[in-house]
């Protein structure tokens, strides 16, 4: 008894609130009530404050006020977008019987209600939730141990909004950059790989929400049957080979789909695969400093993307960002984009056609998963009438335009699969204006459902059914005054004055006219017709909707079974549309098609930075374009240029357009240069610009060592590495003696193409000793004493660094530029040739090559487990085998 008094006493409500909310700890509960849906506690305390809506109270519990705020249903959408945005969870839980189903069990009965779905931010598919042009994946990253006990990653990439499912592999040092790569919108992971200080770091620092999951999914063989049971095959042969780190992250992605989604099963393309090393490996600092998706700033506005996005369909433009964040290695592959490039470049009255047709497009492909999770409206089946329309649109563009290279021709092949009856069934369905929600009816087309238009027009004619029924008894009895009326009690009935009713109480007419109520000077009757008509207007409303709602299904149904054709169609319309964009953008901006091959050539002519270009463009200013040679061969590795130059003459910019030519040319463009031969880069390597990162509680050195540091331990020579003033972040000496070990280490050991700026001009003289290595300079003249860039590369060093004048144009106060010179003057006069005479320049020794690897030792032992095929052992075998190995050590 003493329990019971402390307790909390629960209405059965908040009972049923509790159960709900312990079950979902990790969320915010959107608890539905009527049209609604509530927060409590400190959910609503949490809610009230991110989304600036009033926190109020409602009864007690435990002796305190229940906090309490609530978002009305029609505007949740908003409400969601604002929570996921700042990171939070929600779940989402809906009515799932009517009230007055409750009612019936007692006056104490609650709702049934329960958690319909998670909305996290890496599974949404609200198109007010999402961008259109911006894919939003879903990652789950699993890790496997190789048989050497290192660590081996799979990758999930998983977007609910589209259906694409990708599967990567990857290991400890390449998984920054494939993260980086996918740019997840969230990440899931086992609760020991998050709990990792190295993945914890990586994640923090990509600023990427993660969501741990308690169990690991299982072992190899629970894995591959998650993912055949998702897709319902026997294996998963058909769909490629796998490896086992792959299948798991795809099982893992799929529980969490599970887990979100609930009921609803999305349609998921079958999974493909992207081999390691088919893509330009790009780490995540050189990402962010090349402002690829977005600038240093963090905004999308003035990022490579931004620039050169000219598709005109939403799944264009996430094709574009996919093509952009994984630029291609494979020659062939490279040459089959370009070709389909060049066809639309020289054809402008294809191009224009496609574009034109394109335009009208609509995001079928995320109307598509909506209706997949039953979770879609009107506009998403008009999105794939429309869809359909466009797409046969475009293959009649594409049997007209002659022959097409084969990129195109793939494109056309999947375009013309017939979908005609799916559009014709939807074009006679759907009505011309069509509401937001499927919730109210309203989007069938009058003419289309005999049913529904009978049903219709009993809900909204009854007054002119009844008016014509009315004046047909009139006319059958002869009784003018007779009138139709209708009140609560009796429904509809027939009312005449007593004394011409009388009629109707007698044969014939009492064969029809059944007597219901005797009044004070009138008489009242019913007839079956009325009956009948009475019971079709009370349920024609209802009948109307449930007719349209049925219509909607049969549909949906109808999408989803050509559910395989439409992803077909969405992808070769976003391909086309990529195609034509980057033609489009070639056209405009006069870029030329690169040579890409599997040389190590660096070869610009005439290369120019297309952000830069573009912003200067704006301002009415030319860009100068600038060659650039970094060529090499296979036994040398490629060059190494040290550019030299005052600030401001153009550098950075330098440095960068070539990084982003390489990627550009690699993502199988045009590339913004007069000509260009690059022969393919593995990874793009940069450490530019100086961001002090305090978030990190590291100092811009810092940061600056650990990439400097990553680059010369893992650059190749495929790789392409541009160096922007390595060593500025520490005292001169310092700094120049990094500098100096960093450009002979890079000649010596990585041999990459590289681009080394630097204001540490002793460093040219190492292109005395090195023959690999070359000296450019970004042209300045003087004129009047003040200085003039002309953005110019030449061959040779800078004669001086132009620093105090670099000053005077940034407007240092007159007095302390005098005095800089006169400083400089006497440090010149007491040391002529500044630091160089105190540094070992001329005692140059060459690098000591690194060590050779150790011969491998223990041959027998390498041939013996070579020889095993752990497939075709028995347990006893194993055992026997190692038994053997061990024997061998
Ligand atoms: P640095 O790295 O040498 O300090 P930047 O590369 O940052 O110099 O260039 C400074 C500015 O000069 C840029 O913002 C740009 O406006 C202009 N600039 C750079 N390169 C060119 C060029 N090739 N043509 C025209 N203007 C340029």
């Amino acid at each position: 008894p003493g329990l019971e008094t402390t307790a909390p006493r629960l209405t059965p409500m908040m009972a049923q609130y509790f159960e709900i909310k312990a079950a979902n700890p990790d969320c915010l509960l959107f608890y539905r009530m009527g049209d609604f849906y509530e927060l409590f506690f400190d959910d609503a305390e949490v809610a009230s404050r991110a989304l600036g809506i009033v926190l109020t109270k409602r009864g007690k519990h435990d002796g305190e006020d229940i906090r309490m705020c609530g978002v009305p249903i029609e505007r949740a959408d908003d409400y969601l977008n604002r929570l996921i945005a700042l990171g939070h969870r929600v779940a989402v839980c809906e009515q799932l019987e009517d009230p007055a189903e409750s009612k019936k069990r007692g006056a104490k009965s609650v709702v049934k209600r329960d958690v319909v779905r998670l909305v996290t931010p890496g599974t949404i598919t609200e198109d007010r939730l999402l961008e259109p042009g911006r894919a939003r994946l879903l990652v789950a990253v699993q890790r496997v141990r190789g048989p050497d006990g290192r660590s081996g990653f799979g990758l999930a990439a998983l977007d609910l909004s589209t259906g694409a499912f990708a599967l990567s592999e990857t290991d400890e040092s390449g998984l920054a950059a494939e993260i980086a790569r996918l740019e997840p919108s969230e990440i899931v992971a086992a609760q020991a790989v998050c709990d990792e200080p190295h993945f914890a770091r990586l994640v923090a620092e990509l600023r990427v929400p993660t969501t741990p999951l308690a169990r690991e999914a299982g072992d190899a063989a629970a894995a591959t049957l998650r993912v055949c049971e998702f897709y319902g095959v026997e294996t998963l042969d058909g769909f490629g080979a796998f490896s086992r780190a792959e299948v798991a992250a795809a099982a893992l992605a799929l529980a969490y789909v599970k887990r979100t989604q609930l009921e609803a099963r999305p349609a998921l393309s079958p999974p493909t695969r992207r081999a390691r090393g088919a893509s330009l490996e790009i780490d995540p600092a050189t990402r962010a400093n090349l402002e690829l998706t977005r600038t240093l700033g963090g905004a999308r506005e003035g990022s490579l993307l931004a620039t050169i996005d000219l598709t005109v369909t939403p799944a264009g433009a996430r094709a574009l960002a996919e093509r952009l964040a994984s630029p291609l290695t494979d020659p062939a592959a490279i040459a089959g984009r370009l070709d389909a490039l060049g066809f639309l470049v020289l054809d402008a009255a294809t191009r224009d056609a496609l574009r034109g047709d394109l335009k009208g497009a609509p995001d079928f492909l995320r109307a598509l998963a909506r209706l997949s999770l039953d979770r879609a409206g009107p506009r998403d089946l008009a999105a794939v009438r429309d869809g359909l329309a466009a797409a046969a649109a475009l293959a009649r563009i594409l049997a007209s335009a002659g022959p097409l290279p084969s990129e195109l021709r793939r494109a056309q092949g999947a375009l013309r699969a017939d979908c005609g009856a799916l559009h014709g069934a939807l074009a006679a369905t759907l009505a011309d204006d069509l509401p937001l929600v499927k919730r109210d009816g309203g989007f069938v087309r009058a003419g289309s459902l005999p049913a529904l238009d009978e049903a219709r027009a009993l809900r909204d004619e009854s007054r002119r059914v009844i008016a014509e029924m009315q004046g047909a008894y009139a006319d059958q009895t002869g009784v003018r005054a007779l009138k139709i009326k209708h009140n609560n009690v009796l429904g509809f009935y027939i009312e005449t004055p007593q004394a011409q009713g009388e009629a109707l109480l007698k044969a014939p007419l009492n064969a029809t006219f059944i007597h219901r109520q005797t009044m004070a000077g009138a008489l009242r009757f019913t007839t079956n017709a009325l009956v009948a008509l009475e019971a079709k207007i009370a349920s024609a409303a209802d009948r109307a909707l449930a007719l349209e709602l049925d219509a909607f299904e049969r549909l949906r149904l109808a999408c989803l079974a050509e559910s395989d054709v439409l992803r077909a169609f969405g992808t070769a319309i976003a391909e086309v549309d990529v195609a034509a964009a980057l033609a489009e953008l070639a056209v405009r901006r006069d870029w030329t098609r690169p040579v890409v091959d599997a040389s190590l050539a660096f070869t610009i002519r005439g290369g120019r930075h297309p952000v830069v270009e573009a912003a200067l463009k704006g301002a009415g200013e030319p860009f100068v374009a600038n060659d650039c040679d970094l060529s090499g061969d296979a036994a040398e590795g490629g060059r190494i240029a040290v550019v030299t130059g005052p600030n401001m003459a153009g550098k950075s910019t330098y440095l960068r357009q070539n990084a982003l030519i390489a990627l550009i040319a690699q993502m199988g463009s045009y590339v913004p240069a007069a000509q260009a031969h690059v022969g393919v880069v593995d990874r793009l390597f940069s450490r530019v610009g100086a961001a002090d990162d305090l978030a990190r509680g590291r100092s811009t050195f810092m940061v600056e060592m650990v990439e400097t540091a990553a680059i010369l331990n893992q650059a190749t020579r495929r790789s392409l590495v541009i160096l922007d003033e390595i060593g500025r972040g520490t005292a001169t000496f310092d700094g120049l003696s990094i500098a100096y070990a960093c450009v002979e280490h890079l000649n010596a050991v990585n041999r990459s193409r590289t681009l080394f700026a630097t204001h540490f001009h002793e460093l040219t003289r190492l292109a005395e000793i090195l023959p690999r290595i070359v000296n450019l300079t970004m042209r300045v003249s003087e004129f009047k004493g003040s200085l003039i860039f002309l953005h110019e590369v030449a061959r040779g060093a800078a004669d001086r660094s132009y620093g105090i004048q670099v000053a005077k144009l940034a407007g240092l106060p007159g007095s302390v530029v005098r005095r800089a010179r006169k400083v400089l003057a006497d440090l010149e006069a007491s040391r002529p040739s500044g630091t160089l005479d105190s540094l070992p320049l001329f005692s140059f020794e060459p690098h000591e090559p690194p060590a050779p690897a150790p011969a491998p030792r223990d041959d027998a032992l390498r041939a013996a487990v070579a020889a095993l095929d752990p497939d075709s052992l028995s347990p006893r075998e194993a055992h026997a085998a190692l038994y053997q190995l061990k024997r061998l050590v």
